[in-house]
């Protein structure tokens, strides 16, 4: 832990890599691991385009019960550790593959969501995306104004992570001296890769999950424990 603190006080360009798990300890369930389970579907059945083309109404259905969840959720010690972080930091990129938005409530400024958002909708005929924070529509699945259906402004599996968004990921894990992961079980491509790339440009990189993962052997330093209880000692 120490020398992991070090790195970070030492490093004046860090990005940190987070996924469900620093959101679990809010109350939301991760897709992998216990309790990620939405009646008896698997998450990976229902995050596709193939999903929804079959049956859209019952993705927004889960959508709707996880948008439920976040609404009702608060940011835990995890987030504002990261805040607090980016606070002291000259240059820091958090890169999320969470499309809760709990790190933007914990005061997080420079994000860049790899997956999106769960709060966006796009609309599947005119492309137009807007924020819509409500958790009810008057029909499922929801309509465009344009008459066309929306989907969630979400990256689903299979699908390309927006460019732009990813190109920043890349460049920030070129950069940095230092990166923390944070809850994610780094199975899921192409944001499984930045962690190594990071390693191989030369950055310090520090793995905080109560789990092993594929990076473990990779990292310079594997914390394990929750990301609410080591973040914060981390930053301290
Ligand atoms: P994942 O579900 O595959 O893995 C979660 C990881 O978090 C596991 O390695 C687990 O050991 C670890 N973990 C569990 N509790 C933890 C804690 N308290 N502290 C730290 N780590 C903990 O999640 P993933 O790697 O993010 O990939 C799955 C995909 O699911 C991502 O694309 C993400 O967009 C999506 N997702 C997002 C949310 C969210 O926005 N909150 C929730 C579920 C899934």
């Amino acid at each position: 832990m120490e020398r992991a603190r070090e790195w970070l006080r030492g490093a004046s360009t860090i990005v940190a890599l987070t996924g469900a798990g620093i959101s679990a300890e809010s109350g939301i369930p991760t897709f992998r691991g216990s309790g990620g389970l939405w009646r008896e579907f698997r998450p990976e059945e229902l995050a596709t385009p193939q999903a929804f083309a079959r049956d859209p109404k019952l993705v927004w259905e889960w959508y709707f019960w996880r948008r439920g969840l976040i609404a009702a959720a608060e940011p835990n010690a995890g987030h504002y550790a990261l805040a607090e972080l980016e606070a002291r930091t000259p240059h820091f990129t958090l890169v999320t593959q969470n499309v809760d938005g709990l790190h933007d409530r914990a005061g997080s400024r420079n994000i860049l969501k790899v997956h999106g958002d769960i709060w966006i909708v796009r609309c599947l005929a005119c492309g137009r995306e807007s924020l819509d924070k409500r958790l009810e529509f008057p029909e499922t699945p929801p309509r465009c104004e344009c008459g066309g259906t929306l989907r969630p402004g979400v990256v689903w599996f299979g699908e390309m992570l927006p460019p732009d968004v990813w190109m920043a990921a890349e460049r920030a894990c070129v950069e940095a001296e230092a990166m923390v992961v944070a809850g994610t079980s780094a199975v899921v491509y192409p944001a499984a890769a930045l962690a190594p790339l990071a390693k191989s440009a030369g950055a310090r990189v520090i793995e905080v999950n109560p789990e092993a993962t594929p990076l473990s052997g990779l990292v310079d330093c594997s914390l394990r424990g929750k990301a609410a209880e080591i973040l914060p000692e981390l930053v301290a």
